[in-house]
């Protein structure tokens, strides 16, 4: 019994981190995926990973911007010739810095990729989904805990990544009646390129505030993604699953 036998699953951030991980469940589980990234390159990585590698296809696109959004959704349709009943919308982006350091470009980007981009993935997406007329579709949007609970040096995160938690909430309420449900996950401390960064003290420090004293893996993000993601959460939408080992700082 495969969670997600058959479905079309477009999954952005797919390159890297929470997103291949979730290309490489959500491949285990019976999806087809198109594989979304800023790097075309990476999501042809990922799909070099997978068990059957011509069953799914990578893309090349921004999604901070609409016209490349909607190119990409209409190729993936195209390409597969069906409408996807899925989405886990993972690309995202730091630009750390102290508030009363941090310039007005590093907050723009931040906004534009993480906020916008969530905005353009879900309408575009809902607005395919709603005309085909699926019987479940779902929408996972990756969200942070540091949307909830804030974080020092990521004013400008925290800020898309709550703005996130928001929207999500509110296209559940509008898309239900399409039968799409819109969730949201909340990681907490994971092990990927995006956290690589982070200094080793500040690394072990923010793990020993972790009740589960370690990182996750993104593995354990994708996992949860599955679950939102199939029909087995049939009644969940609008909501923030928290997946942080319990840090909720
Ligand atoms: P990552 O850096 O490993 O992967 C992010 C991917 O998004 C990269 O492949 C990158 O190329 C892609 N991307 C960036 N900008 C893009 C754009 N404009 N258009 C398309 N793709 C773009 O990071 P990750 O840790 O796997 O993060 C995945 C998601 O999880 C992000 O939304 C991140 O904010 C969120 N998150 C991560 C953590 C963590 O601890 N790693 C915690 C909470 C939330």
């Amino acid at each position: 019994n495969l969670l997600l036998a058959g479905r079309l699953a477009v999954v952005t951030g797919g390159g890297s981190g929470i997103g291949r991980a979730v290309c490489s469940i959500f491949a285990r589980e019976g999806a087809k995926l198109a594989v979304v990234d800023l790097n075309k390159k990476s999501a042809e990585e990922t799909l070099a990973l997978l068990p059957q590698p011509s069953d799914h296809r990578a893309y090349g696109t921004n999604v901070a911007l609409s016209s490349e959004v909607a190119t990409m959704v209409s190729q993936v349709q195209e390409d597969f010739g069906e409408v996807p009943s899925v989405a886990v919308h993972a690309a995202g982006i730091t630009k750390d810095s102290f508030l009363l350091k941090m310039d007005e470009q590093s907050f723009d980007d931040v906004i534009d990729v993480n906020l916008k981009g969530t905005f353009l993935i879900n309408q575009t997406l809902a607005k395919a989904m709603s005309k085909a007329n699926l019987p479940d579709c779902s929408i996972v949007n990756i969200s942070s805990i540091v949307g909830k609970c804030g974080n020092i040096g990521q004013t400008n995160y925290a800020a898309s990544k709550a703005g996130v938690i928001g929207m999500t909430k509110t296209a559940a309420k509008e898309l239900a009646r399409f039968n799409i449900r819109v969730n949201a996950v909340l990681p907490g401390f994971i092990h990927t390129p995006m956290t690589e960064k982070v200094p080793e003290n500040v690394k072990q420090m923010i793990t020993m505030m972790v009740p589960c004293k370690r990182m996750g893996t993104p593995e354990e993000i994708a996992e949860v993604c599955a679950f939102l993601a199939s029909s087995r959460s049939s009644y969940m939408t609008g909501a923030a699953v928290e997946v942080t080992g319990g840090l909720n700082f």
